[in-house]
């Protein structure tokens, strides 16, 4: 089946010319094209083909996107999407000037989500998590990643994934990332050895031998896992085969970016507080920095150093970190407008940042990420003339249509 996507004002493209991620100010190109069409034959990108041209394609549904403009699909790279429960009070002691850590002192944070994922049942997890993603698809993402981590036992985590993997029901990439190392439960609080045991000889392998995640991640903070602690975890993801990604440089600067580096981690993410030595380190690595700017506006804390990182030419993605503590924010608009105002970046770094860098981060940009000939035909379609337009307007959603795999999957405000 022939597909044509005719009229739109513009086609931002983020082609990569086959690199398939953008390096610091290359990030600025995202590839402009006007009054062209795309093909789409078999869930692919067939072709670009200029309008003159256009009358001499033949195809089986011709889509008019006059007034509109057409992105690759969103990539939300990191969310933490399934949890149940809520953390508002925690919002509020936020704001009477507690920090993240006094509150995860206090028996908040990580281990209120915990208890509360713990007493969800399988079913009701995933009719919490499948609306969660069906408002995503709204906003024009085709590709997300989801945690595991809110378990944090063998039952729980595992309950966890299989409720990330169910959510591939929907028709779009749903990748699914082991969190086990996001903090030590309270049982274990006194028996670290044992919890990575269980991490290490129980629950990594039968991750990779049911096939429940594509990523291993951990989280090196104070209050969560130490150096050693995440090293040993992810030589046993290694060893397994699982591919690693890291949350660092969050509140203190722990060695993360030399471990991610080391380790090959696709991503590191987080680095509120990088230093220098590190941004030049990571800006000669193909690793990708994450920013997630929704966690700096919901904590009132610093933000990740994105200009320097741009202007030191590393490959920076952002991302939601959709959580129910520190980002409870699933609106992307609103995550790429705080990119703007308060990181400095540009509406064309913010682009490519939630496109080809995304999917770099998730190891999926051979085939995700740019409108490049070949690669599966995921786009957002916005209502408005101008991509500006959509980081301009603040946490309104300008997506009027996600098509995935060249099938339209959400349109006039319905999911398909
Ligand atoms: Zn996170």
């Amino acid at each position: 089946m022939k597909k044509l996507l005719i009229n739109a004002e513009q086609i931002i493209t983020v082609d990569s010319n086959g690199s398939n991620f953008m390096r610091g100010r290359d990030m600025q190109d995202i590839g402009m094209l006007e009054s062209h069409a795309i093909l789409v034959e078999d869930g692919k990108i067939k072709d670009i083909i200029p309008n003159s041209i256009i009358n001499k394609i033949k195809a089986d549904q011709k889509i008019d996107l006059s007034g509109k403009i057409i992105l690759p699909g969103l990539i939300d790279c990191h969310t933490h999407s399934v949890f149940s429960g809520s953390r508002a009070d925690e919002f509020k002691m936020k704001l009477s000037g507690l920090t993240y850590e006094e509150i995860a002192k206090k028996g908040g944070g990580i281990a209120k989500t915990v208890d509360a994922v713990r007493e969800t049942s399988f079913d009701e997890l995933l009719k919490l998590s499948l609306n969660r993603v069906r408002y995503f698809i709204e906003q024009g993402i085709t590709s997300l990643e989801i945690k595991s981590g809110y378990g944090l036992s063998f039952y729980d985590e595992i309950k966890m994934l299989q409720v990330i993997n169910s959510l591939k029901s929907i028709k779009i990439e749903i990748i699914p990332t082991f969190l086990g190392a996001h903090t030590f439960p309270k049982e274990y609080k006194n028996d670290r050895e044992k919890y990575l045991q269980i991490l290490n000889d129980e629950l990594i392998p039968f991750i990779i031998k049911n096939k429940l995640a594509v990523f291993c991640d951990a989280f090196l903070e104070k209050t969560a896992f130490n150096k050693n602690e995440v090293e040993s975890v992810f030589e046993h993801a290694e060893k397994f085969g699982l591919k690693k990604r890291l949350h660092a440089d969050q509140f203190n600067s722990l060695g993360g970016i030399g471990l991610a580096i080391q380790s090959n981690c696709k991503s590191v993410d987080h680095l509120e507080v990088i230093n220098d030595i590190d941004i030049e380190n990571i800006s000669r690595s193909e690793l990708v920095a994450v920013l997630l700017p929704g966690v700096s506006f919901t904590l009132k804390y610093n933000y990740a150093p994105a200009r320097k990182l741009i202007e030191q030419n590393a490959i920076v993605s952002l991302a939601s970190d959709f959580n129910p503590g520190s980002s409870p924010i699933a609106n992307i608009s609103m995550i790429m407008a705080l990119a703007a105002v308060n990181m400095g970046m540009t509406s064309e770094e913010i682009i490519s940042a939630f496109t080809i860098n995304a999917a770099k981060a998730l190891d999926i940009s051979a085939v995700k990420g740019s409108i490049e000939l070949n690669k599966d035909a995921d786009f957002a379609i916005f209502d408005c003339m101008n991509y500006d337009e959509i980081i301009y307007t603040m946490s309104k959603n300008l997506n009027v249509m996600t098509i995935s795999k060249g099938e339209i999957i959400y349109q006039n405000q319905r999911i398909k």
